[in-house]
């Protein structure tokens, strides 16, 4: 019999809760909103506790949540939340009650360095060394997996907040980004595509030239990560994402960045396998959490 994990992904927007083995047998999911933390974190709480009775002893928790976080397992605050501006989640230890409340190991990490491991296991990047996890939704987040292990280094990549060329006659928008103003996550995130065109993502025809803005943000953020890592492949996540016609323009337009200067067939050629949606679609974030337990029961990681 296989062994039983759970999974929450952690986000700003909404918590995403699984009680699954692997992605052929998932037993038990749940959605809801985020509200307080004390509030969110009991709602994942009692899932756990209902479901995990039904589905055999758990034998690992995974959390992949938005941040910044503190991973240092050596630093007082490990496990917390720490300098996000969403309301009421600056300073939240998001371990000690799961802790507490199980008596498990506990896999911990942001949300797209989970959905990148769920990725490598299970979905578009089995078998790859290198590849690169970028989530374009409420935020940007980018997870790097650099000979076959996601890069933690100093804190934890923060990809959605690299400086990129902007074009202010193009774009006079500013940015959102409340530390930088219009770095990438400023002028590329679902919020920032509202806050422009005055309208939401979803109720923007996909021919508008919004579409194209959006696509050449993203693809001078990805052609700088293609350079900087040398990755096998490009997987773009989460909910701006869904709007299928930037894939061809954001392939398109890393082709001409990159102005044929990196000579991989890869690139040059098979673009349409290089620049990638996650082979576990919208749920690579709760899978990924999963995956993190199995890897925390693996290694038997009490925080
Ligand atoms: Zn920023």
């Amino acid at each position: 019999m296989s062994r039983v994990f759970a999974g929450i992904e952690a986000g700003g927007t909404k918590w995403v809760c699984m009680i699954a083995s692997h992605p052929g047998d998932i037993h038990a999911t749940t959605r809801f909103a985020t509200t307080s933390p004390e509030e969110t974190i009991g709602k994942a709480i009692d899932f756990i506790e209902t479901h995990a009775q039904q589905a055999g002893e758990l034998s690992g928790l995974g959390i992949g949540s938005f941040g910044p976080l503190d991973l240092d397992r050596n630093s007082s605050t490990y496990g917390y939340i720490t300098s996000t501006p969403k309301s009421g989640w600056a300073g939240t230890d998001l371990l000690c009650p799961f802790q507490k409340a199980f008596n498990l190991p506990v896999g911990f990490d942001t949300d797209v360095n989970a959905a990148a491991l769920g990725e490598h296991r299970w979905g578009a990047a089995q078998g790859l060394t290198d590849f690169i996890y970028l989530t374009v939704g409420t935020g940007i987040g980018g997870a790097a997996v650099v000979n076959q292990r996601l890069v933690h280094g100093m804190i934890h990549p923060e990809m959605g907040h690299m400086n990129i060329p902007h074009d202010w006659d193009e774009d006079p928008f500013p940015g959102l980004c409340p530390y930088h103003g219009d770095c990438l996550e400023g002028l590329a995130t679902g919020p920032a595509i509202r806050s422009r065109w005055q309208q939401p993502g979803e109720e923007i025809p996909p021919d508008h030239a919004a579409w194209v803005l959006e696509a050449k943000y993203l693809s001078l953020g990805i052609t700088n990560l293609i350079v900087a890592f040398s990755p096998q492949s490009i997987i773009l996540g989460g909910g701006v994402m869904n709007q299928a016609q930037l894939f061809p323009l954001i392939r398109t337009k890393v082709q001409e960045l990159l102005g044929g200067y990196i000579s991989a067939p890869l690139i040059l050629e098979d673009i349409e396998q290089y620049i990638i949606p996650p082979g576990l679609g919208a749920q690579a974030g709760v899978l990924g959490a999963v995956a993190l337990a199995q890897q925390a029961a693996e290694k038997g990681t009490f925080p």
